[in-house]
């Protein structure tokens, strides 16, 4: 249907953050758009039609049921060239009753009988109907002009829509950590030994406000927010991590936060991801620490490899402190504290205008 064409053309628009999470029959993707200088995220559903691979596959209703509760804003494509089928009707029926905000794109329009078919979408009664041919790029302005002009206006709502750009970060009552990176990199074994220091006491029953989980303590009389994307008390099953959208979670998580731990896997080297979410913390504002996982056995070239790639394509970044740690075994996860204590107050000096001034004056002469 061309339906990951078009997420790819989307995302690929411009600084995309793009997550997949593996492990899964088809990839679940999150992706961050901007355009018209609004920033939204962006979930692939994964086909509700066909790709019926999955035995465990519900019915259609069921499922777009259940993209349309996560989103603000669903974009529905439809295949120009087949014109509607049964299926788009049955998806159509439940999007009108679920009544989520529905930009219909009909795509391969580069074909003229898609063209002259487009009319008979109308019957869904969704509109605008935007035209596309997502393989060659055409309509995709028009279709995010009416994706953005649709999105509510206040961004921020738990689940679908994260702002970039500077954002405010919360009240700075407690240090807020955000520990992020892509999965399988080891954040959920690093939270676990974060919060099974000696020195810290965490507090009764973690929070779930928001998608990721809360979870308060203490250390060394100091209070503390870990904000955690992985969830500590999972896993329950494949589908339900695929579901949990995570690139929409870190996000969140990120916004939530005053200092985001970002966790880089030795093993796997650094890859495209870990430049998108690194880029996005950076954006938000956030004050940054890096971990390197998985130090543990490893040879000494590919320490020298992950060395080099890291000065050499981190380098936007090399104001944050930087960690070789191992997860599994605890080495050197202590350090992270400090280090974390020193980039939240980085972050929150209050710096006199004066002061201020006179960087300013001395950047602009230099
Ligand atoms: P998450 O998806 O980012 O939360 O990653 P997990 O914490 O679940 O870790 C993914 C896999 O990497 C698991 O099999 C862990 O045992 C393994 N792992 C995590 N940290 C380390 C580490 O420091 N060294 C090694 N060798 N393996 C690790």
């Amino acid at each position: 249907m061309g339906k990951s064409t078009l997420f790819n053309r989307l995302t690929g628009t411009r600084g995309a953050i793009v997550s997949a999470v593996a492990g899964t029959t088809r990839d679940v993707l999150g992706g961050a758009v901007e355009w018209q200088g609004r920033v939204f995220a962006l979930v692939d559903t994964g086909g509700v039609i066909g790709a019926s691979l999955d035995p465990m596959q519900e019915a259609v209703a069921e499922r777009v049921s259940r993209a349309a509760a996560t989103v603000d804003l669903l974009v529905f494509v439809v295949d120009g060239r087949e014109g509607p089928v049964p299926a788009d009707d049955e998806v159509a029926e439940t999007l009108r009753r679920h009544g989520v905000p529905v930009v219909l794109a009909v795509n391969k329009t580069d074909d003229r009988r898609a063209r002259d078919r487009a009319f008979e979408f109308h019957r869904f009664g969704f509109e605008p109907i935007v035209e596309i041919a997502a393989e060659h790029g055409l309509g995709i302005g028009d279709l995010l002009d009416e994706v953005v002009s649709r999105l509510p206006p206040a961004p921020g709502q738990a689940a679908a829509i994260t702002a970039a750009h500077e954002t405010d970060a919360p009240p700075a009552a407690e240090t807020r950590i955000a520990v992020v990176g892509r999965p399988n990199v080891g954040k959920s074994s690093l939270v676990n030994r974060l919060l099974g220091e000696e020195r810290v006491v965490v507090f009764d029953e973690a929070g779930t406000t928001r998608d990721a989980i809360e979870i308060p303590f203490e250390r060394n009389g100091k209070p503390y927010v870990l904000i955690d994307t992985a969830g500590i008390r999972r896993r329950k099953n494949v589908r339900e991590i695929a579901e949990k959208f995570s690139i929409i979670k870190t996000l969140d998580a990120i916004k939530e936060s005053h200092v985001a731990v970002m966790v880089l896997d030795a093993r796997s080297g650094l890859v495209e991801q870990d430049l998108h979410l690194l880029d996005y913390v950076l954006t938000t504002g956030r004050a940054l620490v890096l971990a390197v996982n998985k130090w543990d056995g490893l040879e000494s070239e590919a320490k020298e490899k992950m060395r080099a790639d890291i000065k050499r394509r981190l380098g936007f970044a090399d104001y944050a402190e930087l960690h070789f740690i191992s997860a599994l075994h605890g080495t050197a996860v202590g350090d992270l504290y400090p280090s974390i204590e020193r980039a939240f107050n980085a972050a929150n000096a209050h710096w006199s205008t004066n002061r201020l001034t006179t960087l300013l004056q001395d950047a602009v002469s230099q």
